[in-house]
């Protein structure tokens, strides 16, 4: 197993307080099943398993009354907090909840709770670059399609070329005390955000981007649960495991 005990400690940040309106479910995304378990069971167990990720921190919605029906069990300590209005309220409100922790400036991980599918061999690249990026890093890939801007009748207006242009996805790392004062920034100018690297770019600085597998995809419409569980029994059937390659 590949060790990261000369690292400085990281704790994940899983936001879990959405609503997925686009999946068109009564149950909130992440509590619907892919394979034998839930989603957001297979994204703690993929995080909890990384030898590098110290414990969980897991933003739930307020009114979530499908977490503890759950029991989920962990050797590594998963600990939660409330959910906020938007993705950038509920992750600052995991850093504040980190910050109790007392611990002397860890890394702070930030994955969505609908990416259940993020490989170890990702998590490596990625903590191998934020340790050694002052702004951080973020799993991200090239985009390979022809971007097009439509105009206000949803035509398309413009060619965008896609050269040096990435699709962001998460996780994404930085160190905690940084992504607070990049997210208490976006907060108090009203900023709007989608990702936590765009909070640190809003101070100017430049976040590393890191390629990964088209495989992390961020579980958003009914389609992608089929395709979710092609991609499970790939990963799966791969010679040394499912989270490792
Ligand atoms: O809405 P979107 O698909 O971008 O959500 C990405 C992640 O952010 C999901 O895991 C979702 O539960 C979380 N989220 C949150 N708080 C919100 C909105 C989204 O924790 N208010």
């Amino acid at each position: 197993m590949t060790s990261y005990s000369n690292n400085p400690p990281i704790w994940a940040i899983v936001p879990a307080s959405g609503v997925g309106e686009r999946m068109r479910s009564s149950v909130p995304k992440q509590y619907l099943k892919l394979g034998d378990k839930t989603i957001i069971e297979h994204t703690l167990d993929r995080l909890l398993s990384f030898d590098g990720i110290i414990g969980v921190i897991l933003v739930l919605r307020a009114d979530d009354s499908d977490w503890p029906g759950l029991n989920y069990q962990s050797e590594k300590p998963v600990l939660t907090t409330t959910g906020g209005e938007e993705r950038k309220h509920s992750v600052f409100n995991g850093l504040l909840k980190l910050k109790e922790l007392d611990l002397n400036d860890p890394y702070a991980l930030v994955h969505d709770a609908v990416r259940p599918l993020v490989t170890h061999k990702d998590l490596a690249c990625l903590v191998k670059a934020a340790t050694n990026h002052e702004a951080g890093a973020l799993l991200a890939l090239p985009i390979s399609d022809t971007i097009k801007k439509q105009d206000e009748q949803g035509n398309s207006n413009k060619s965008i070329e896609r050269e040096g242009l990435w699709r962001a996805f998460t996780p994404q790392l930085f160190r905690a005390s940084l992504l607070h004062k990049a997210l208490d920034y976006v907060l108090q100018n009203n900023l709007k955000i989608t990702d936590d690297a765009a909070a640190i770019e809003a101070l100017g600085m430049k976040p590393k981007l890191v390629s990964c597998s088209a495989e992390n995809i961020k579980l958003t419409n009914p389609e992608d649960l089929s395709l979710a569980e092609q991609i499970l029994s790939r990963q799966s059937a791969r010679v040394d495991g499912s989270t490792r390659n």
